[in-house]
């Protein structure tokens, strides 16, 4: 088959039969290597996409290939009727990173993020001493992004998600990040929960400082609400820590987890921690296809190779020069870029405006980015990238601004 014939048939295809949900960049991918993919006519890009950071060890990793080829061929699935060693093996792990508690396995970020508003419901019921639907209502913060379910759109106060499906979910308001007293205003006795990002990814790539989540953490304590962080798109190891809280040296009470817990293959988790796990008893939740074998085995790889290339130390050790690389563009181009904001492989380059038009010229320069809110382009290197790509990345986005 010739690579003109794929090309036309993928794009009449989707005209045909694809929903029309996506904005979608006019590419048809074919085949990726490390932070390296190809389209169907063979042109190559550096993909700092990620998939939404989502391939935090590039494209076809051979140890996690080789370990999701050996699983596929072993057992695939079995349904949570069942126990399997992987996802034993996985939850050990990841109570390893996040301290004392237990691990749901989902699918998707939405379906993590739908299961701690579910625990924020349970929280309430126990505190307000068994009475169900008087404790209810969760704090989150404006510009966030949580996802595209009936709860993940209700905790996202952005009109353009909202728009068409209300009425949402009851008992959400929202906060101004990094700004403590804004929530705090908005407690009362019927809050049972705040929630947000760490780093807020969609938004804009908006770091909660270190001492409002301190401050956060404080009042959650004082108020007996659970504090419950969305590391969906900032956890896994993208800042250069394993969670991005552990920067700021808080414990959450719950955490929500997906995009680079499988490098690829999709899996979700939410981590609630040992005094609040009991919240949930046999019935209570559940996911057919959650922790599969297939699925664990993904997640597994990405730790085992995350330990053994040492990424979370090559992360915090080549982000320096590679922010400062970013921000000589602002000092350059300052007519177009406005600032760099982030944490390590999560990071947004301010445009001074609309980002979509300059991630348009850096795909047809060789590079894809994609863009986030408040006119911001993200850049979301594999976790294993090395420097030469870092520095490509830098080179491309400068001969873009220097077109204009
Ligand atoms: C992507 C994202 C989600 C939604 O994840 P899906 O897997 O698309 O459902 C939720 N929260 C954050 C912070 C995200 O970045």
């Amino acid at each position: 088959m010739s690579s003109e014939i794929t090309r036309l048939n993928t794009v009449d295809l989707y005209d045909a039969h694809v929903l029309n949900n996506y904005g979608r960049a006019p590419l048809t991918l074919v085949r990726g290597r490390g932070a390296r993919v190809w389209d169907d006519e063979g042109k190559s890009f550096l993909d700092f996409t990620s998939g939404i950071a989502v391939s935090v060890l590039g494209h076809c990793h051979p140890k996690w290939v080789q370990a999701v080829q050996r699983q596929a061929g072993e057992l695939i699935h079995t349904s949570n009727l069942f126990r399997n060693p992987l996802q034993g093996e996985l939850a050990r792990r990841l109570v390893a990173r996040a301290g004392p508690g237990r691990l749901f396995f989902c699918n998707s970020g939405a379906e993590a993020n739908d299961g701690l508003l579910k625990l924020a419901r349970l929280h309430g019921i126990r505190k307000s001493g068994g009475v169900e639907g008087k404790c209810f209502k969760v704090i989150g913060a404006e510009n966030a992004f949580h996802g595209r379910t009936f709860g993940g759109m209700s905790a996202t106060p952005q009109e353009k998600i909202q728009q068409g499906f209300r009425p949402l979910l009851d008992g959400f308001s929202f906060g101004k990040l990094n700004d403590l007293q804004s929530f705090a205003d908005l407690i009362d006795e019927d809050t049972a929960a705040i929630f947000l990002e760490t780093v807020q990814g969609e938004g804009g790539i908006n770091p909660a400082t270190p001492e409002f989540l301190r401050g956060l953490r404080a009042l959650c304590t004082k108020h007996n609400l659970l504090l419950m962080l969305d590391e969906v798109q900032c956890g896994i190891g993208r800042t250069g820590a394993f969670f991005a809280f552990e920067h700021a040296d808080v414990r959450p009470d719950a955490i929500g987890m997906a995009k680079g817990l499988g490098g690829g293959f999709p899996i979700g988790a939410i981590w609630i921690s040992e005094t609040s796990a009991e919240l949930f008893q046999p019935g209570s939740h559940g996911s057919t296809f959650g922790g599969t074998p297939l699925a664990c085995a993904a997640a597994l790889a990405v730790l085992d190779v995350m330990e053994q290339e040492d990424l979370l130390a090559r992360v915090q050790q080549l982000t320096p020069a590679w922010h400062e690389q970013l921000k000589a563009l602002v000092a350059e181009f300052p007519q177009h870029v406005v600032g760099l904001k982030g944490l390590g492989y999560l990071v947004g380059l301010q445009m001074a405006g609309d980002a979509l038009g300059w991630v348009g010229k850096l795909r047809a320069a060789g590079m894809l980015a994609p863009p986030a809110g408040g006119n911001v382009v993200r850049l979301l290197p594999p976790l294993n990238a090395t420097a030469e790509e870092l520095t490509e990345s830098v080179e491309i986005f400068r001969r873009v601004l220097a077109a204009g």
